[in-house]
C-alpha cells in the first residue's frame, strides 16, 4: 500500500432514517477531486483497478469486465504486439501526472509505465509502453530503462514538486454530493432546497454521520457509480449491496446540462463494418456474432476511452451515476469552483493517451500532444569525478529543467495501421466476451445450449451509429450488449433495406 492509499478524507453524510438512504453528503475539495478523477480514467484501467484492488471478478464489472478479460485471455498471436495488450489492459491516463496531486489517488499505475532505450548515446531514442518482452529501439538495443516520474525528476533538480494542493477543484471549495453523484457548491440555500424537494421538514428524520473515507470506499463508490443511481447509499449505508437504479431517493434536476453540446450522440466517421449474428429463430435470441478484426478493434478501443469520454459520448443515455457526475461539471464555475477553465475543459473533453486511438474507434477523440524528452544529467560522485545519467521528462515539466542535452523521444506505436488485433475472425457473445474463432467450437456451443441446428439462422447486420450507441448503453446498463429487442429492430431494418 502506498502512502496515498492510506489517506483519509472527511465526509458528512445525511441519511434519511426511515428509508436508510443517503440524502446527500457534505464534502471538501479532496473528496470531489477524487470523484472527478474517475472521469479521467480509461475504462481498461478502471477494470484493472477494480479487479486487482477489490478482488472483483470480470462479470461483476459488467460487459467491460468481460471485454477486459477477453483481451487478457486472447492469444498473443491475435494481437499485433505484446504492447497492444498492455495498452488495452493498462491504458495510460492522460491526467495521471495531475492525479498524483490528489490526496487520495485511486490510479495505481506503476511508475515504470514507459520504457526507453538504455543506451546513453542513442541517436534515435524511442519510448515504448512497458512490456514483458522488452521492445527494441530503433538503434537495435533493448528499451529496458523505466521512465522516472516527474515528481522524482523535479526533486532531482531541487525544484518544488507541487505534489499537494489537489488537482481539479478549488481547494477552499465546499460541496454537496447527492446520492446519485450530482456535485453542487455547498450553499445554505442548496441544503435547504434539497430538504424541501424531498419534503423533509423535520430534521430529526435525518441522521448526520461523520466519516473518514479511505481508498477502499472511494473504489466502492467508483464501482457502484457504473451501475447504480445511489452509490453513496450502496457504499456507506447498505454495504455490500450492489445498488439499483430504482431505489434512488433523489433525482436532482440539474440546470442546463444540455447547454454544452451534449444530449446527442456524436457523429462518427463513416464506417463500413458488418458482423454476422447467429440467432435462435424460435425466440429471436442472439447466440453470438462473428466479426472481423475491425469490429473487435472497435470493441477493444472502448477500453482506452476515459470514463468522462464515454459519458460525453453517451449524451442522454444514463449509465449509473457517472452521467450525473459528468454533467455537474457544466454547472460549476471554472474560476470559482474549479481551478481553471483549462482543467474544466480537460475533464469535459478528455483526450486519449498518445497512440492509443484505434482506426476503428469511430469517435472524434483526440490524442494528447504530450511530448517526452530524454534529459541527460551529470551526477557528481563523492569520490570525485562524475557519471552521466538520463531521465525521461514530459513537456509539462520541461520548463523546470535546464535545456541542455534534451532530446525528443519518438513514441513507438505498438499498433499497425491503427489496429490492435491481427486480421482474423472472432466470436463475440452477447455479454461482450471476445474470442478467436479458432478457440471456439460452434457445435459444442449449440450442444451445450441444447439448441437444434434447424432453429439457428445467420443474419448480416451493418454496425452504424445506432448500434454503437446501443452497445455503449448496454455495456453499462446490463450484461448483454444486444438484447432480443435490438435484434428484432435490426432485422426489420435489414429486411426493409433489402426490399
Ligand atoms: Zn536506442
Amino acid at each position: 500500500m502506498d502512502d496515498k492509499e492510506g489517506a483519509k478524507i472527511p465526509l458528512r453524510l445525511h441519511v434519511l432514517k426511515e428509508k436508510n438512504q443517503v440524502v446527500f453528503a457534505e464534502a471538501n475539495s479532496d473528496f470531489v477531486d477524487t470523484l472527478f478523477s474517475y472521469l479521467t480514467l480509461p475504462m481498461g484501467k478502471i477494470v484493472r483497478i477494480l479487479k486487482t484492488k477489490c478482488d472483483l471478478q470480470a462479470g461483476d464489472i459488467g460487459c467491460f469486465g468481460n471485454l477486459y478479460q477477453s483481451v487478457e485471455n486472447l492469444d498473443a498471436s491475435h494481437l499485433l504486439s505484446e504492447e497492444c495488450k498492455q495498452m488495452l489492459l493498462n491504458p495510460v491516463n492522460v491526467a495521471g501526472v495531475l492525479c498524483r496531486r490528489l490526496k487520495l489517488n485511486i490510479d495505481d499505475t506503476s511508475p515504470a509505465n514507459y520504457r526507453v532505450c538504455h543506451y546513453l548515446h542513442c541517436a534515435k531514442p524511442e519510448l515504448s509502453l512497458n512490456s514483458i518482452a522488452a521492445a527494441k529501439c530503433n538503434c537495435g538495443r533493448e528499451m529496458r530503462e523505466p521512465m522516472k516520474q516527474p515528481g522524482q525528476i523535479l526533486s532531482l533538480f531541487r525544484k518544488s514538486d507541487h505534489s499537494t494542493g489537489g488537482a481539479f477543484v478549488s481547494e477552499t471549495g465546499a460541496f454537496i454530493v447527492t446520492d446519485d453523484l450530482h456535485v453542487i457548491p455547498n450553499l445554505p440555500t442548496t441544503v435547504f432546497e434539497l430538504f424541501q424537494k424531498l419534503g423533509i421538514s423535520d430534521l430529526d428524520a435525518v441522521d448526520e454521520i461523520n466519516l473518514n473515507v479511505g481508498y477502499k470506499e472511494m473504489l466502492t463508490i467508483l464501482h457502484c457509480s457504473l451501475h447504480s443511481n445511489s452509490p453513496l447509499t450502496s457504499t456507506f449505508v447498505s454495504k455490500g449491496s450492489k445498488g439499483s437504479n430504482s431505489g434512488c431517493l433523489l433525482n436532482y434536476e440539474m440546470g442546463n446540462s444540455s447547454g454544452n453540446g451534449m444530449g446527442k450522440m456524436e457523429e462518427a466517421a463513416e464506417m463500413a463494418m458488418t458482423i454476422k449474428l447467429v440467432i435462435q429463430k424460435s425466440n429471436n435470441k442472439m447466440l453470438f456474432a462473428h466479426a472481423e478484426e475491425n469490429f473487435v478493434n472497435f470493441l477493444f478501443s472502448l477500453l482506452t476511452i476515459p470514463l468522462g469520454g464515454l459519458a460525453r459520448l453517451s449524451g442522454n443515455i444514463s449509465f449509473g451515476s457517472v452521467g450525473n457526475l459528468y454533467n455537474s461539471l457544466s454547472t460549476l464555475d471554472p474560476e470559482k469552483h474549479l481551478k481553471s477553465p483549462q482543467l474544466k475543459n480537460m475533464l469535459q473533453n478528455p483526450q486519449l493517451a498518445a497512440l492509443h486511438i484505434s482506426q476503428n474507434q469511430l469517435f472524434s477523440f483526440l490524442e494528447t500532444e504530450t511530448e517526452y524528452y530524454r534529459q541527460t544529467k551529470r551526477v557528481f560522485l563523492p569520490s570525485g569525478g562524475h557519471i552521466q545519467n538520463f531521465y525521461v521528462v514530459q513537456n509539462q515539466v520541461r520548463g523546470f529543467l535546464p535545456n541542455e542535452s534534451c532530446k525528443k523521444l519518438l513514441l513507438k506505436d505498438p499498433k499497425f495501421k491503427g489496429q490492435y488485433a491481427r486480421p482474423s475472425m472472432f466470436i463475440v457473445t452477447p455479454d461482450m466476451h471476445v474470442a478467436s474463432l479458432t478457440k471456439f467450437s460452434v457445435v459444442s456451443h449449440f450442444r451445450r445450449l441444447g439448441i437444434p441446428l434447424s432453429d439457428v439462422e445467420e443474419q448480416v447486420i451493418n454496425i452504424g451509429m445506432a448500434e454503437v450507441q446501443k452497445i455503449l448503453k448496454a455495456s453499462f446498463e446490463s450484461n448483454l450488449v444486444l438484447t432480443d429487442e435490438d435484434i428484432k429492430i435490426m432485422t426489420k431494418r435489414i429486411k426493409r433495406e433489402q426490399t
